[in-house]
């Protein structure tokens, strides 16, 4: 394996919401009004070859009208790892959801990576339902196929590369296109789940997260995220506290703000 194939990979946290309970996080019957915190993130991977960024947040105008406060924009986090949005030239984007695809005019020059799925569905028939539209804003979507017509976004279909070492995975459930990415490190295969799985809860209990597009492949999402990790333990969910508290920062002005997912939690 090349050294420009294993890289370095962070959690940047930009948002919270404390006022939050299980019932937000759990369909299955639970304690349902206890509260339940949740963590806002994107994330990087990176070697000296290059820099790929996983979902881009939201605005604070986003985070406003949802009544969500952001602790620093994407691209502000991201700048506090040395990243410069601006120079990103390739962006994963998980699923087009609020709080995953906003932000694109922070990065100029990327190249946006979907799955073909994921953009027929926010663009198509299910969007007539509130059920399903809910969580999408019209303007991220509209920015996203603006860059489509512009040549910067990139279609995937199923299980794909993006680099040596980066592969993206189509897992649904959650959305019709949602992917998940994984990850060469030095710990071995690491998964970015994003929101194929919110919090580590979800899998560990099995019990799914509410908004959903279908349970079915939710579930069975997971036991794809399992196939393609290393060991459980290399499944990073995409909005647990838990992670920045399991993971170090890798840096002590960083503490709170970034931590390292290619070393070994200390869970
Ligand atoms: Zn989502
Ligand atoms: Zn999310």
């Amino acid at each position: 394996m090349a050294d420009s194939d294993v890289y370095e990979v962070y959690a940047v946290k930009y948002g919270t919401l404390a006022a939050r309970t299980r019932r937000d996080n759990f369909i299955a019957a639970d304690d349902h009004e206890r509260a339940m915190p949740i963590d806002y993130y994107v994330w990087a991977i990176v070697n000296p070859q290059r820099t790929i960024i996983v979902d881009t947040g939201f605005e604070h105008e986003e985070g406003k009208r949802r009544g969500r406060e952001i602790l620093r924009l994407p691209r502000e986090g991201l700048s506090m790892l040395g990243i410069e949005a601006a120079k990103v030239r390739d962006v994963i984007v998980t699923h087009l959801h609020y709080d995953h695809a906003g932000t694109l005019d922070d990065f100029p020059l990327a190249r946006f990576h979907v799955q073909e799925l994921e953009l027929a569905y926010t663009t198509g028939p299910y969007m007539c339902s509130d059920a399903f539209r809910h969580a999408y804003t019209a303007d991220h979507v509209c920015t996203l196929v603006r860059r489509l017509f512009e040549g910067r976004v990139a279609f995937h279909s199923g299980d794909e590369e993006v680099a040596p070492g980066v592969t993206v995975h189509h897992i649904g459930g959650h959305t019709m296109g949602i992917q998940s990415v994984r990850v060469r490190t030095k710990r071995g295969w690491v998964v970015l789940a994003s929101d194929a799985c919110h919090f580590y809860e979800n899998m560990e209990r099995a019990m799914p997260f509410p908004i959903v597009y279908h349970v079915g492949d939710m579930v069975m999402g997971w036991s794809k995220l399992r196939q393609l990790a290393d060991t459980p333990e290399h499944i990073v969910p995409g909005h647990d506290p838990l992670v920045m508290q399991q993971y170090p920062a890798p840096k002590r002005d960083l503490e709170g703000v970034v931590v390292r997912l290619d070393v070994d939690a200390k869970r």
